[in-house]
């Protein structure tokens, strides 16, 4: 059997290494012995550049592709820059999915989000609410991006027989995130936060919205474990959604963040701020009766993360 993890000398290219998803697959791939990643930095390997992708494959040769490369951001960047959302991650699985085929990989994994399903999708959300109804507007070119990604790799599938899958996760956090204060997402956003208050002495935190939304979220160190696993186990049609299964109010989150970073003062909630949807849980069922279980905790992953926080912020 010509598995994943028989081979720890396989050639595994690691598209979008420096990133929150990229990092930990690459920290999980040398934790378990691989010794033959191929990495290449943005400035070395334009994957938006259809030849320049084309001639790294025929050069190199991977043999198993993880796809961990797109242009991301949070609500602001999203509905500011439209046309880079769905032009350059379009292009940057295209390119690397159909060179993936033609160069003889193995085996690829594409990563999505959870904001590919409906708007009023039911929750928990299972993969089968995919294009059963209109998108968050905010996102949708973002969203259609990585839907087009599920699409190709089912169509290389059925036509080719290659061996192509799709993950889709739920609000990641951990090393590696953006901590910008207005355009990161919540969890970094707090615990930035919250440290400077803390450090200058603040009587209080503003936090935005009302604190009742609720949301789930997964260590990047959970995603990678379950990207392995895929890798190893899955070679299925549907994608599948990687998620905690935990779901937290705001609130909660705000009270764990200022417990762990240990911020002494209160708590504000600025209500002209939006609240988002009130309620996105991923059913991750489908990768549980597979096997898989998430192993941090929300407070774990925390402390971890204000640690990476800590010792990198000067930077
Ligand atoms: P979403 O999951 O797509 O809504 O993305 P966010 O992570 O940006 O926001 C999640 C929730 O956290 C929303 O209800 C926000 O109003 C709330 N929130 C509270 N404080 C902050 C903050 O400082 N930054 C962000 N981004 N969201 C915050």
């Amino acid at each position: 059997n010509d598995y994943f993890f028989s081979n720890k000398s396989a050639k595994v290219f690691v598209a979008g290494h420096r990133g929150l998803v990229g990092s930990a697959i690459v920290r999980k791939l040398l934790s378990l012995g691989f010794t033959n990643l191929l990495l290449r930095s943005h400035a070395e390997l334009d994957l938006t550049r259809q030849s320049d992708v084309e001639s790294f494959f025929a050069a190199e040769k991977p043999q198993y592709v993880i796809l961990a490369a797109a242009k991301v951001g949070g609500i602001h960047a999203n509905n500011t820059y439209p046309a880079d959302f769905i032009a350059v991650n379009l292009q940057i699985q295209t390119n690397v999915i159909d060179s993936s085929y033609r160069h003889g990989v193995k085996k690829i994994i594409f990563l999505g989000s959870s904001c590919i399903y409906p708007k009023f999708a039911p929750q928990p959300i299972p993969e089968n609410a995919l294009l059963s109804g209109p998108l968050e507007p905010t996102n949708e070119w973002y969203a259609i991006a990585k839907i087009s990604g599920i699409k190709m790799c089912q169509a290389y599938r059925i036509q080719h027989k290659f061996d192509a899958i799709s993950a889709m996760p739920t609000n990641l956090y951990g090393p590696n995130d953006n901590f910008h204060p207005e355009n990161s997402h919540v969890l970094p956003a707090l615990i930035r936060r919250f440290h400077e208050a803390k450090v200058q002495g603040a009587k209080q935190v503003v936090v935005w919205g009302t604190g009742s939304p609720l949301r789930e979220f997964l260590h990047v160190d959970d995603l990678a474990d379950a990207v392995m696993f895929l890798m190893e186990k899955y070679s299925g049609l549907e994608h599948v959604n990687v998620g905690s299964g935990k779901e937290v109010t705001i609130k909660e989150l705000a009270e764990l963040v200022k417990e762990v970073v240990g911020f002494q003062g209160e708590l504000v909630w600025d209500s002209s701020k939006p609240d988002g949807t009130p309620r996105k849980l991923m059913d991750s069922s489908k990768l549980a009766n597979l096997g898989w279980s998430p192993n941090v905790s929300l407070k774990d992953g925390l402390v971890d993360t204000y640690k990476w926080y800590l010792e990198n912020s000067k930077q």
